[in-house]
């Protein structure tokens, strides 16, 4: 989106005069601000302003909305599954083109841990983030309304594997938003619940470094929450997680943030893939031995030129991402009129992560931050990155709103099968009766 956006702008008398046009493939029509979906997660920011219309913000472009199946640059060809495929029974469409920008990003990645993939939910999506939100809370109610023991216990113990920016933050933010939540329920006390975050080094954090990688660990552990390392997850089968310590712990909630890999695209192209399976570039983000097509993003194994280590690649975090979708525009379009393409140099600024309301760890610029000034920094940097001044004002409106009034405890995973009431209403019958009732 943030190359689209920029292309639009640097070749408008071509995009004006139609002697060029800039397609872009996308399965959502709508562009996803990850580093929000922790706090969208907490309540903090409605889904809505987590994401970005591509249509209001591209409006210069061509928006198809499907999946590149496969790309054949040698014919310059990309194969869409467009979301009216399956209707219409023709099949995906072909589209040309003269520049390809390939930016598809990452996905999970899983390891054959057994019951992962029945059991466990990733945290990359805004549908994981507020699936996840739901989840939590309905479990609480579970365990609020149960009069097993052993139903209540793994109803409120969640576990979090992986402790990165995204298992970190994710856990931070949701341990946070259930402690709140938890006083508006008769029978469950904060320490009633049980959050394990597994992480198989012995660090989490590694983007704040060390010291602060340290901190955060103190903080949540001052928190209650069991910060496991050296530590991996063998098995959730039958929703037990089963650890490589030798805890076990009965729980409804599995959540996997346990590193990515490149996205499924690029293995059906014929472009250059490293071991890793990322698309080999070079500085100037042009895909290694070929003309006309460039990459970026966490799927392009960029070198990255301001490190003294020989060999390395720019790590796959946003903030590669989005300078680097700068630098593809401005190739691109040097491209089109001839001009020469320009090399991506970026030294890592360091990071801010949140550790829920309030509470923050940062490494900037060689700035060691902990606790509400880390928080702050965290929340001005990102409200800075998030696309379009519409987004901007939306988060900080509600961030201030929230700052007023009390923070939302509602959980509505009935939207998640809008249709159950209507098929109950329409003669799908009373749900099943199940044991006779009991007092209380
Ligand atoms: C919870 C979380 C928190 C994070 N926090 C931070 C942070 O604080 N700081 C930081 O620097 N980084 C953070 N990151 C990492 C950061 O979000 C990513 O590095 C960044 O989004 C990568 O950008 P990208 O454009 O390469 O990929 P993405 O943002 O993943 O975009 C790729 C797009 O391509 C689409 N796509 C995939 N396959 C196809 C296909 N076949 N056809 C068409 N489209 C396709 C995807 O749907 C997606 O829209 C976080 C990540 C997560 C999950």
């Amino acid at each position: 989106m943030y190359t689209a956006l920029r292309l639009q702008r640097k070749l408008k008398t071509e995009l004006r005069a139609g002697t060029a046009e800039i397609t872009v493939v996308a399965p959502d029509p709508y562009m996803t601000y990850q580093p929000f979906l922790p706090e969208a997660a907490a309540g903090n920011i409605s889904p809505r302003h987590v994401v970005v219309p591509l249509r209001r913000v591209l409006d210069k472009c061509r928006i198809v909305i499907g999946e590149a199946d496969r790309i054949d640059h040698a014919h310059r060809t990309a194969t869409v599954t467009t979301l009216a495929s399956p209707e219409d029974g023709t099949g995906a469409i072909r589209l040309t083109y003269d520049e390809l920008v390939i930016a598809p990003g990452s996905i999970s990645r899983t390891l054959p841990v057994p019951g992962l993939a029945d059991y466990a939910i990733g945290f990359k999506t805004v549908e994981e983030a507020i699936g996840l939100r739901n989840h939590v809370i309905e479990q609480m109610d579970i365990a609020s309304s149960t009069r097993d023991p052993a139903v209540r216990d793994a109803a409120l113990t969640f576990v979090v594997v992986g402790g990165g920016y995204a298992g970190v933050e994710a856990l931070a933010e949701l341990e946070d938003m259930a402690r709140y939540t938890a006083r508006y329920y008769h029978n469950i006390r904060p320490e009633d619940l049980k959050w394990i975050l597994v992480e198989a080094s012995d660090r989490i954090l590694p983007e704040v470094g060390e010291e602060m990688g340290r901190y955060a660990i103190r903080e949540l552990r001052s928190r209650n929450i069991d910060v496991r390392l050296e530590t991996r997850l063998d098995s959730c089968e039958n929703r037990i997680a089963v650890l490589s310590d030798g805890a076990r712990f009965p729980t409804r909630t599995v959540v996997w943030t346990a590193g990515v890999k490149p996205a499924p695209l690029l293995a059906a192209t014929d472009l250059p893939l490293n071991e890793r399976g990322r698309i080999e570039c070079t500085a100037q983000l042009r895909v290694a031995g070929t003309d006309h097509a460039w990459a970026g993003g966490d799927a392009a194994a960029v070198p990255d030129l301001t490190s003294r280590e020989k060999g390395k690649e720019c790590a796959p975090n946003a903030q590669h991402a989005v300078r680097q979708a700068k630098v593809l525009a401005e190739n691109v379009a040097a491209a089109v009129r001839g001009g020469e393409p320009v090399e991506y140099r970026h030294s890592y600024a360091g990071s801010v992560a949140s550790l829920g309301l309030h509470k923050g760890v940062a490494h900037v610029y060689g700035r060691k931050l902990k606790g509400y000034p880390a928080w702050f920094m965290h929340r001005a940097y990102h409200l800075s990155r998030v696309p379009t001044f519409n987004r901007k004002a939306r988060v900080l409106a509600e961030w201030t709103l929230a700052g007023l009034f009390k923070r939302e405890i509602v959980s509505l995973g009935s939207l998640e099968h809008p249709r159950a009431e209507f098929e109950i209403a329409a003669g799908g019958g009373p749900p099943g009766k199940g044991p006779a009732p009991q007092d209380t």
